[in-house]
């Protein structure tokens, strides 16, 4: 005979899935800027998405939307604290000022306390429907789940084709991240902290995530238009988030400076030669063979040196980041250190 109180064996039961996995509460973490317009519809879709994971059993009902109001002009902050008085579901966390996208959901993230969180824009342009099946990936085992848009016709011409160059650069500069996936996702507890524990200042969530490593999977969804308001995202906004990408995660700009100094150094010793050959020939006019070796030596020997010297910065760049040197995924006994 079972002899636990009832309420504690439903508990029981309702904390465990099929596999045995325990079913998780959910955080939607939602970065906004001056998205009045948008924010209603938003509440609406999030909050019905969540109500039907919840009547489904496959989130536990203490699950949450965080608003992150990153320093609005307009009333959105208004809109968000009036939603939270109406519906304890819905958390607001203001900014002090506005800090972009990226600072936005990082501080969002940081409030998380439940087993899982997702990320998405509160523009709705991200397929909802893909929750329920981030959900459904995290309970297969994946501790990251990538949203990945497969189609972008919803795009204007220049929004898909600035986005692309974007993504080209980015790969050029040695920056990995999945292709087409902006910052819709779904975080486990553990690789939310893993996140957590790199404690850069200039971030770049995209690139930062797959550094993180564990195991995980995506979900493809076509992107729709803006459900109201426009971009918040101009095309000055995109350079300097590919600029804080590359200079936050990657060194290939120094690295091209040393390959450059190379080359350079091979072309100068090939002109060497030929302007000795001119001499020799006697077919050059008094000094043009000493200034032009010297020219073709020191410009390489100078760029020569600034890539070994950028090599150095590079490496202390990367040191001062103290970053985690890497995370313990699974061990065979129970008492886990996570990271070092
Ligand atoms: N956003 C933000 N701070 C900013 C700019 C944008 O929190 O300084 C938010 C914005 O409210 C939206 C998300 O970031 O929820 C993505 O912005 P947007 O949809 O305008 O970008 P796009 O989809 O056009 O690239
Ligand atoms: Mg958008």
């Amino acid at each position: 005979m079972n002899l636990e109180p009832a309420a504690y064996q439903e508990n029981k039961a309702y904390s465990r899935s099929l596999n045995g996995k325990k079913i998780p509460s959910l955080s939607i973490v939602v970065p906004c800027y001056n998205e009045s317009e948008a924010f209603d519809a938003c509440v609406k879709e999030l909050d019905s998405v969540i109500q039907a994971l919840i009547s489904d059993n496959c989130i536990r009902p203490e699950s949450v939307i965080i608003f992150v109001d990153d320093g609005s002009k307009d009333n959105t902050w208004a809109l968000i604290k009036q939603a939270s008085i109406q519906n304890s579901r819905i958390h607001g966390v203001k900014l002090s000022r506005n800090r972009g996208h990226q600072l936005a959901l990082m501080a969002g993230l940081s409030t998380v306390t439940t087993d899982i969180c997702i990320s998405i824009d509160a523009d709705l342009q991200d397929d909802t429907s893909c929750i329920r099946e981030m959900v459904e990936k995290y309970m297969q085992g994946n501790e990251i789940v990538y949203g990945v848009r497969n189609d972008r016709s919803s795009d204007s011409f220049f929004k898909r084709s600035t986005a692309n160059a974007f993504y080209k650069f980015m790969t050029a500069m040695g920056v990995s991240q999945v292709a087409n996936h902006a910052d819709y996702r779904l975080l486990s507890k553990r690789a939310l902290s893993s996140l957590l524990k790199y404690k850069e200042k200039n971030i770049y969530i995209r690139g930062m995530i797959p550094l993180i490593g564990f195991t995980s999977d995506k979900v493809y969804y076509s992107r729709s238009s803006r459900v109201a308001g426009e971009s918040k995202y101009p095309l000055k906004k995109m350079i300097a988030l590919a600029m804080e990408g590359v200079t936050s995660l990657s060194v290939t700009p120094l690295r091209i400076i040393s390959a450059l100094g190379f080359i350079t150094c091979i072309i100068a010793a090939i002109a060497s030669f030929y302007a000795l050959f001119e001499k020799m020939r006697g077919s050059t006019i008094e000094g043009w063979t000493s200034v032009m070796i010297s020219i073709f030596f020191l410009g390489g020997v100078q760029l020569l040196s600034l890539g070994v010297i950028g090599e150095y910065i590079g490496k202390i760049y990367i040191e001062t980041k103290d970053r985690p040197k890497f995370f313990i995924e699974e061990m065979t006994y129970e008492d886990q250190n996570e990271s070092a």
